[in-house]
């Protein structure tokens, strides 16, 4: 069975006081690991240390939102992997549908990211997700075919062993509108598929596919509970505890076998 897994992804966010504040309320509504989900927070770079000194302890984990692939060097402005482990992360999201469109990360860097995570044991949330436009021309399974097979590339067996894929519809990401829990379902399904062709039935069975776009207290539940959506990458919703823990519980409540 695969734990269900929720992410918050607090984007560029909250200040120091208000990061520390929204982590320590996670971390004492949320004091050890919950029996059937992760849950995991990814701050901005500047505050890593103090979220994670705030949730010490806790059923919460640290995730950061982006990497640099190269080794500790003169890459200014640039933080390595060795970086996020040293602060306590245990987890890197990479391909965001903001770094692809605004920041023009193509597969081809993403796929470096992933690899460099990888090779010094840093897990990846891999984003992947067509815009409406892709959608609405039915080039959906077509974009995260391509999208899947570019930012994985090189990723062996093992290797993706520690990646959680977060099927995120560039539509739905921060704009109220969310997937549908059938549009989710057939995104997920077909991303399952496409695992168990590119690796092996073992590999599609386990790998969780997080849901991620506008998800909310309301629609947390339906989504949760669909076979193949193993959890949910949020981003306005993590923001307030009182908006984040409903989505933690949907999750536990939703609990398939
Ligand atoms: C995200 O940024 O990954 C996201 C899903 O955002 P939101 O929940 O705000 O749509």
């Amino acid at each position: 069975m695969r734990r269900k897994f929720v992410a918050g992804n607090w984007k560029m966010n909250t200040l120091s006081r208000s990061a520390v504040e929204l982590a320590s309320a996670l971390a004492k509504a949320v004091p050890a690991r919950l029996p059937a989900v992760d849950v995991a927070v990814c701050p901005p770079f500047p505050y890593l240390s103090a979220v994670g000194a705030a949730i010490t302890g806790s059923g919460v984990v640290l995730g950061a939102q982006n990497v640099w692939h190269e080794k500790p060097g003169a890459f200014t402005g640039e933080v390595a992997v060795e970086m996020l482990l040293d602060v306590g992360c245990r987890w890197v999201i990479l391909g965001h549908s903001e770094r692809r469109q605004v920041l023009k990360e193509t597969d081809e860097l993403i796929s470096r990211k992933v690899l460099a995570s990888l090779a010094n044991g840093l897990p990846v949330i891999l984003c992947v997700g067509e815009t409406l436009d892709q959608r609405k021309a039915g080039q959906t399974e077509s974009v995260l075919d391509g999208q899947m097979q570019g930012s994985l590339a090189g990723v062996d067996v093992q290797g993706i062993g520690q990646v959680v894929v977060a099927y995120e519809p560039v539509w739905a990401i921060g704009t109220g509108m969310t997937a549908s829990t059938e549009q989710a379902e057939s995104a997920h399904l077909h991303l399952r598929r496409w695992l168990e062709i590119r690796y092996n039935p073992g590999v599609a069975a386990a790998t969780r596919i997080l849901y991620g776009g506008s998800v909310k207290a309301q629609n947390a539940q339906s989504l949760l509970e669909q076979p193949d959506v193993d959890g949910a990458l949020v981003g306005g919703a993590s923001l307030k505890v009182d908006d984040f823990l409903p989505i933690i519980r949907a999750a536990e409540t939703a609990r398939k076998s």
